[in-house]
């Protein structure tokens, strides 16, 4: 079974995909193309612009004329408007949307229409309400090294000014609207460079943006290689900041990047999040467990992959994430009946089924998986370890697979430090009927996210980072706004 292509996805991957460079699709300076594959099969899906640093410069010059020139002259109210018109634009394209992504990514198609479409519509409406609210404020100073004086202090919130994005492949389009959304809100101009195993949404985008009204140069989408592109993008000069999300190792190459001009940084870094069952949990908690590290196929930096449960319910909880996982279903992502579709890449399967070989060469059972699913495309079965090790690879490291490391705790005390025993500071995970227990928990957990009694919960208004090597600064909620402005104070002597 298999949905029916939509007509504008299958003219979409039909024809190369050129780069848009200053309102323009265009060829990449070199000439050159790459193919970006369909992971349910290994088969070419569509051809698209290798951009590199030529491009990255042609793009930046367009994003730093626009940020003189026409963006800065249009009205917060009119910014506004035209950033509210991409959120439409993409809930009138939900099911292309949707398709292309599952076709690149290899996600369930159903997944993406519910989830990560509407809720890429839904950053952009958010953040279009904030270009109006964007505020400075009047102080009343002392300077006691001029007595008598007076003055007149306030301060101005201007946009940073030309941003690079460099962003993931596990949720291509809504990580294109995480940055694009505050980067436009606030008057910034972008270059923006999807991950090379996902250039498609994020293409598409581009046309909606320019769509929407949008000025030519606003937003540029050079699709490449990170070693190329990407890291051209981290060290231009003319870059005012980078704002990365992918893993901690390529993060710490963008620090040094970045380190030229001393543009700022945002980084959203990879996880190894706690979820944490207490005794006296609901029994949601157990298809709690399951969805915190098997939605997005693990491919989540958030990803619950760390499970503690206590000690009197460790048996039931495990025995059912591990039934669970049996459960799931595995194909194509265009299958409606799909639970699972395949890892994005040949490296990434590569990456995960290491992981796995590692962790049984360790010791650890697997109560469920283990190994690939079928012998076609990038599958990995669902997979529960127990008897681990805290010192083993596959407990310390952030697989970003279906794979989840079962461990169980005894009491509130110790579990804290259990928790926090890592790297990492993305998210965390409780679950227990005693809400006091869980808000005291709460607040000794490192990590910039944690849910009670739920997981993988996103909403626009939340900010979403890390503590530790998992990140800085925050996106979405209004948190967001102070990692795409800079702060001026202007003070007049009376
Ligand atoms: P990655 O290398 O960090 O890729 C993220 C983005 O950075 C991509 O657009 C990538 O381009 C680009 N990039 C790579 N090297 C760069 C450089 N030197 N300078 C500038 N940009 C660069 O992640 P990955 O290799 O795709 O995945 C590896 C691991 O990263 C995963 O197994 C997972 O642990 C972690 N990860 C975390 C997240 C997250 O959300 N926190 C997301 C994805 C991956 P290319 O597409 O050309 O590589
Ligand atoms: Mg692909």
């Amino acid at each position: 079974m298999t949905v029916t292509l939509d007509r504008n996805v299958e003219a979409f991957i039909g024809t190369p995909r050129q780069m848009f460079i200053n309102g323009q699709w265009v060829d990449a300076a070199s000439g050159k193309t790459f193919e970006t594959p369909n992971p349910a099969t290994g088969e070419t899906l569509a051809r698209v612009a290798e951009g590199d640093a030529e491009d990255v410069n042609r793009a930046v010059r367009a994003a730093r004329a626009a940020f003189d020139g026409p963006w800065g002259r249009l009205t917060p109210s009119q910014r506004g408007q035209v950033v509210w018109k991409i959120g439409d634009l993409i809930l009138e394209h939900v099911d292309e949307l949707a398709q292309l992504e599952s076709l690149d990514n290899g996600k369930p198609f159903l997944v993406a229409q519910a989830a990560d479409v509407p809720l890429a519509a839904d950053l952009f409406h958010y953040m279009a309400g904030w270009a109006t609210k964007i505020e400075g404020n009047t102080i009343d100073i002392s300077v006691p090294y001029m007595p008598g004086a007076n003055f007149h202090s306030y301060t101005l919130r201007e946009p940073i000014g030309v941003v690079g994005q460099i962003i993931p492949w596990n949720f291509p389009l809504l990580m294109a609207a995480w940055k694009l959304g505050p980067a436009l809100t606030t008057g910034c101009t972008v270059v923006l460079k999807p991950a090379e195993q996902t250039p498609l949404t994020a293409l598409r985008l581009a046309e909606l943006i320019a769509e929407a009204g949008v000025p030519d140069g606003v937003v540029n989408v050079v699709p490449g290689y990170g070693k190329t592109a990407g890291a051209a993008l981290a060290a231009h000069d003319d870059v005012d900041k980078v704002a990365f999300t992918g893993s901690t190792e390529v993060g710490k190459l963008i620090v040094q990047a970045a380190a030229g001009n001393l543009k700022k940084l945002t980084l959203e870094l990879g996880g190894k999040s706690p979820n944490i069952v207490f005794d006296d949990a609901d029994d949601g908690a157990i298809e709690g467990a399951a969805n915190a590290i098997f939605f997005n196929h693990g491919q989540c930096c958030v990803a619950g992959s760390r499970l503690f449960v206590q000690e009197s319910r460790y048996d039931e909880v495990v025995d059912g994430v591990a039934e669970i996982a049996k459960s799931i279903k595995l194909g194509s992502g265009l299958d409606p009946t799909t639970q699972m579709g395949p890892l994005v890449s040949d490296e990434q399967f590569t990456r995960v089924t290491g992981f796995l070989e590692s962790g049984k060469a360790d010791g650890a059972t697997a109560l469920a998986g283990g190994g690939r699913f079928g012998d076609r495309g990038y599958f990995v079965e669902p997979t529960v370890l127990t008897n681990t090790r805290p010192d083993m690879k596959v407990v310390r490291e952030e697989i970003f697979g279906p794979v989840v490391v079962a461990e169980k705790f005894t009491s509130l005390d110790e579990i804290a430090a259990e928790a926090n025993d890592t790297t990492y500071g993305l998210g965390a995970g409780i679950w227990t009927k005693d809400i006091s227990k869980a808000h005291a928990l709460a607040k000794k957990i490192r990590a910039g996210t944690v849910w009670i009694n739920c997981y993988n919960v996103f909403d626009a208004s939340l900010p979403f980072g890390g503590y530790k090597q998992s990140g800085w600064g925050r996106e979405m909620g209004h948190e967001v706004l102070n990692n795409y402005t800079e702060v001026k104070a202007v003070t007049t002597l009376l």
